[in-house]
């Protein structure tokens, strides 16, 4: 079969290994599954070979000495196009043709004889059908892929680690409020992500470069055109490796997380304002107790308390079998005293004397409230009698050293009388209650008024 000789395959027949060369490739030119001819400048067909016979249906003998014409009719004109395109010096564009129902691409180049002389075209038919099939199934993958990222307002990107260039889907641009028309050129990685939040997006990505993480995730904000913020969370993987071992490429989708970080937000001021308010109610709740439970003038536990505390007092002393010791306090000849001195002056004196009392009792452990009037009353836990009753002599030496001067007493000097009435569990007064304790130290208080004031008398102990 003859071919065409191109000044690039200068063949010579009395060569023998150019010979068997030739005779190589003619079998080679039958064999390819590509329609070939060679097509001389005057539209005659120089050679064809079986393919091209396969595909026309027409013989090589059959064909050769033929004008395109006769030849192939349907598309003589491009194949003549294809020799004035050559003709002229220009590259040919490759062309589409069906033939039975088949699709061919069809690709001329232009032959020049051994002086460079224009000699004609090669033609190649290369059957495209199913080509055309895989380009079109994946035409309709990329848009079907493409809806659905715009539908979930999510875009793909690619990025190159080696360079730290990335490559974005179309969808980011309608996504972040960018014009949908613009050019997306591969940009630096990490450039659209707002400042604040690129070391962390970096980080991210070093934890799967390294090996650390097997998927980067990152949640990052991304500055509009319009001046507002997108909040974006990404999630990728290392696709590709170097030889080494080496991530080379992430591929990753971004999703627009703006609305759930707006929830979150709004969730979150809302708890924080609501544990701000119980924070305030608690406190508020606290106060008033407080409030409820002390006395106003001098800040001690008021009598409600103070019932409240006896009575804690009194089950824990019997639960631990110790001793409790109560103490009503009353100051001598105060009623003198407001007419002497005044309401004001009195509330001052009751003021100061509360204080002293307090003083006492707290260094030993114990409590002191404002019974009422100008009476006081004192717990002293775990104490045996010998030592309560020096706390309370204690306390009535405190009232003294304050010195403070009565002007209608006996005495000169403002002073107090103290009731005390013990709980022992060993002892015998183990079956009485708080209420009947507190009853004892008053009458023990009484006895201490009736023996002249400004002393202590203990229940049990009365002296008549
Ligand atoms: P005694 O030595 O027997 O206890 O005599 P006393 O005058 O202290 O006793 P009395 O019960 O007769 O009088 C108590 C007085 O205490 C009457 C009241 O004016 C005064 N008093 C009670 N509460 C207050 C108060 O909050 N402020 C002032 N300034 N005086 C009070
Ligand atoms: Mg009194
Ligand atoms: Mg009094």
């Amino acid at each position: 079969m003859p071919i065409s000789k191109s000044r690039n395959a200068p063949f010579d027949k009395s060569d023998e290994r150019g010979s068997d060369r030739l005779l190589q490739i003619e079998a080679v030119y039958d064999k390819v599954p590509v329609g070939l001819c060679y097509v001389n400048r005057h539209g005659l067909f120089v050679s064809t070979n079986d393919q091209f016979s396969r595909i026309f249906g027409i013989a090589t003998e059959n064909a050769v000495g033929r004008l395109v014409e006769d030849v192939v009719p349907n598309h003589a004109a491009l194949l003549r196009d294809n020799i004035k395109t050559a003709l002229a010096g220009e590259p040919a564009s490759d062309a589409q043709i069906e033939i039975s129902g088949e699709l061919y691409m069809v690709a001329a180049a232009a032959v020049t004889n051994d002086l460079g002389e224009f000699a004609g075209i090669s033609v190649a038919y290369t059957n495209i059908t199913n080509l055309n099939d895989v380009a079109q199934k994946l035409q309709q993958v990329e848009l079907r892929t493409s809806y659905a990222l715009e539908s979930a307002g999510q875009w793909i990107w690619d990025l190159n680690i080696a360079t730290m260039r990335v490559w974005r889907s179309p969808q980011y641009r309608a996504l972040l409020g960018l014009d949908p028309a613009g050019v997306e050129n591969e940009s630096v990685a990490w450039d659209i992500v707002h400042p604040d939040d690129k070391g962390r997006a970096i980080e991210a990505l070093d934890d799967v470069v390294s090996g650390r993480k097997p998927r980067f995730e990152a949640t990052y904000r991304v500055s509009r055109p319009d001046g507002g913020l997108t909040w974006i969370l990404s999630r990728g993987k290392v696709v590709e490796y170097g030889p080494d071992g080496s991530p080379l490429r992430l591929l990753a989708t971004s999703v627009d997380i703006t609305a759930q970080k707006r929830i979150e937000e709004e969730l979150s001021t809302t708890v924080r304002q609501r544990m701000e308010l119980e924070q305030k109610l608690l406190e508020a709740n606290r106060k008033l107790r407080n409030q409820s439970e002390r006395d106003h003038l001098t800040n001690l536990p008021n009598r409600r308390k103070f019932n409240h505390l006896l009575k804690r007092a009194f089950l824990r002393a019997i639960e631990n079998a110790e001793q409790l010791a109560v103490l009503m306090v009353d100051i001598d000849h105060f009623k003198a005293y407001n007419d002497f001195y005044g309401h004001l002056a009195g509330d001052k004196c009751l003021v100061q004397v509360g204080r002293a009392l307090n003083k006492v009792v707290k260094q030993s452990g114990g409590s002191v409230a404002r019974f009422g009037g100008e009476e006081f009353a004192a717990l002293i836990s775990g104490r045996a009698l010998e030592p309560a009753a020096e706390i309370a002599a204690a306390m009535l030496d405190a009232v003294s050293a304050m010195g403070l001067e009565h002007g209608a007493s006996p005495t000169g000097r403002i002073s107090v009388s103290i009731g005390m009435a013990m709980v022992d569990p060993a002892g015998s007064a183990v079956h009485l209650g708080p209420e009947e304790l507190l009853n004892l130290a008053d009458g023990a208080l009484y006895e201490s008024k009736r023996h002249g004031r400004a002393r202590l008398t203990i229940a049990g102990t009365f002296n008549n």
